[in-house]
Order: structure tokens, then sequence, then C-alpha cells
């Protein structure tokens, strides 16, 4: 299996800091994977392509990074069945579906990422998430050293939510990601910035668009090093949520199931009055309130510090405690960012 020791993680996260990894293995097949739980390894993180992670200090953990590639296809009566191994990446992924023809990931084009990291916050973005999809994670257990196959039901998902991210975290990796693609589909045109498209567009018109609105709304993490939102969207009672909104009428608001209500992280954010605000080379993106950008290659502690004032400023304002999406790394592995800070 390849191994490099002292390894720069520089260039493999999104925020563009410089973390060193004491030892980064990349295994490719599951001997490796076998080879791997034998070594007993207490603390280490699984990296995809960095692109929700923030490295908070100089030193990682022990980084595992898969390197299982391929897709297979597979085309039944009523839907096309695709497996994409974990270190595909995202983006391309869904264009070779949609070149073709097998429609259904088109709202979902240019998430930054690997297929792997897809079902862990199950992505999501204009009105579809991964588990729509998802029909099977096959995934290597640490423990028992055997290959599980979890059916979609088995995969706990939920708003950014997994298996794999409570339950499992740590205990294995995902090799695999299966879908389900019915080839009865009509484009979902439902979200803003989309509805202007006819609604025999093809899935391919409706992948451009995505493509166009979110090059215009969100910074390129190229150019101006980003992990997209940094923060989840809070969802609230019913009840909490008619007395905000007395106060804040325009107050962006999506209902959900269960009397529950989804509100705009980002609004919260400009309303704390903090769209723009800069400090130690870090600050809140000018036109997008929920994304942290990282200026002039400012340390993970410094973005880290202004994700904790951020919440502060938004809890002292309106008594909603704002859940990091980003996955926070220290020297001794990945914890909540609150958690870590308090103790
Ligand atoms: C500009 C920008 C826009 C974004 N827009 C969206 C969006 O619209 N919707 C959305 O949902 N997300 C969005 N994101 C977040 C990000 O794209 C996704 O979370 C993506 O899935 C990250 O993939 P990654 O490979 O870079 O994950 P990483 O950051 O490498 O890892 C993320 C998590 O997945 C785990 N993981 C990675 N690979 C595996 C594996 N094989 N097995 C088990 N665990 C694994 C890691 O341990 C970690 O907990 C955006 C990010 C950016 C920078």
């Amino acid at each position: 299996m390849k191994t490099i020791s002292n390894f720069s993680l520089k260039k493999i996260n999104s925020f563009n800091v410089e973390s060193i990894a004491p030892i980064a293995y990349f295994p490719s097949c599951i001997d490796d994977l076998i080879t791997l739980s034998t070594l007993g390894l207490s603390s280490f993180y699984i990296l995809g392509e960095g692109f929700n992670t923030l490295l908070v200090e100089n030193e990682s953990p022990i980084i595992i990074k898969p390197e299982f590639k391929g897709i297979e296809i597979d085309e039944q009566a009523d839907c096309t069945i695709v497996k994409a191994a974990a270190s595909e990446n995202w983006h391309e992924f869904v264009g070779f579906c949609i070149e073709r023809g097998i429609n259904g990931l088109e709202n979902l084009a240019l998430i930054p990422g690997s297929v792997g990291a897809a079902p862990v916050q199950n992505i999501g973005a204009y009105g579809v998430e991964l588990a729509q999809y998802c029909q099977e994670v096959l995934w290597f257990d640490f423990e028992t050293q055997s290959v599980i196959q979890y059916q979609h039901k088995d995969c706990g998902f939920a708003y950014r939510e997994s298996i794999f991210k409570k339950k499992l975290k740590n205990k294995g990796l995902i090799i695999s990601v299966t879908f389900c693609f019915p080839k009865k589909w009509s484009a979902n045109l439902s979200y803003a910035g989309l509805d202007h498209l006819p609604a025999s567009a093809s899935s391919k018109d409706v992948m451009n668009a995505v493509i166009k609105v979110r090059q215009s709304k969100l910074p390129d993490p190229y150019k101006l090093p980003n992990a997209g939102s940094f923060f989840k969207n809070p969802v609230i009672e019913y009840e909490r949520w008619q007395a905000l909104k007395s106060k804040h009428p325009t107050m962006p608001s999506y209902p959900q199931a269960d009397n529950k209500v989804k509100i705009a992280a980002g609004w919260l954010i400009e309303q704390a009055g903090l769209k723009g605000y800069k400090v130690n080379g870090v600050g809140v993106h000018e036109k997008q309130a929920l994304v942290i950008v990282n200026y002039e290659a400012a340390s993970g502690k410094h973005i880290a510090d202004l994700a904790l004032y951020i919440r502060r400023q938004v809890e002292e304002q309106f008594n909603i405690t704002l859940e990091p999406e980003v996955r926070a790394v220290f020297s001794k592995g990945e914890y909540n960012l609150t958690e870590y800070k308090n103790g």
C-alpha cells in the first residue's frame, strides 16, 4: 500500500491551510484495508478531496486517503443502476451520467469532492439530495475486516446527516456508492434560479443552469479558499419560528415535516452584521454570508476562531445555535469544533 510520512495536506484541503500528517495511507484494494485494520490505529481521519474539512492545527492525525476508482453501469428495464467507487470525483461522475443520458444527479452538479464523501453528509442542492438516488453503500468494517452492504433504508439519511457521520464514524470507510436512476424522469425545477427553464428541459440543460447559478453565487475554492456552507441551516420548532417571524417578517424559511421550519443560517449571520466581516486574514464572504473564506493563508486556528465567533454572535442575537457542517480536524482526530474548545 502506498504510504507517505510527513505528508503535507496543504493542496488537499479547500481552505488551503498547511497541516502535516505524521503518516498518510492510500489504500486502493481490500487487502490494503485489511492491512490497515491490523495496525490498531487509535486516531486517524479519512480524507476524500478535503472540500468539507477544516484542518485546525499544524499537525493532523494519521490520514487514510482511499484510492478506489471505477464506474460500472447495469441497464435494467425501468432503471439504470450505476456503481461508482469512492475516489471518483463527484462532479465528473455527475457529468459521466448525464453524457450517457442517465438522469437524476443534474441538480447536484459542481458540488466539489469525492463520491465516497457524498453519502457521509447526504450532499444536497437545488431541491435534490443524494439520498433520493442512493441504493446502497459498500462499507469496509475495520473491526470484522469485512465488506458490508448498507441498503438505503439503513443509511440513516437526513438533512446533511447519515449513519456514516454518526454511529459508523471511524469504524471503517466507504468503498463505493450504488445509485438507482429510474428511466421515467422529469426535471426538478422547483428552486429559484432554475424556474426559468421550460418543463421540457433536458438533464443537460438543468446541469448547465445549475453550474451557471453556482458559479455566479459561490466563491470558487481554487481562487478564494473556502469549504462551502460552514454551518447547517437550523431546523426549529414551528412555535419558535412563529415568534421569530413576527419580529423578522423578511426571514427566509422553509417548512419541513414534523411541524418544523428550516431557516437560512446565512440570513442569521447577515442579520448579526457579519457579512463581509474580516479578521486575521479570514472573513465572511461578501456575497454569501454562510461561507467563510481564507483570504490570506491564515492558519486553520484563525478560521476556527472566526467560526466560533459567528456562532456566539448569532446565539446572542437570535438564541439559535448554529451547528457546523464542515468537519473540524485536530492533531488528535475529528471533533466537534465547540466540544474541543470547551474541553
Ligand atoms: C464551494 C463549495 C460548495 C459546496 N456546495 C455544497 C452543496 O451545495 N451541497 C453540499 O451538500 N455540500 C457542499 N459542499 C461541501 C462538500 O462539497 C461536500 O461535503 C463533499 O461531499 C466533500 O467531499 P470531499 O471528498 O472533499 O470530503 P472531505 O472533506 O475529504 O471529507 C468530508 C467527510 O467525509 C468523510 N469521508 C470522505 N471520504 C470517505 C470515505 N471514503 N469513507 C468514509 N468517510 C469518508 C471524511 O472523513 C469527512 O468526515 C461545498 C463545498 C465547497 C467548497
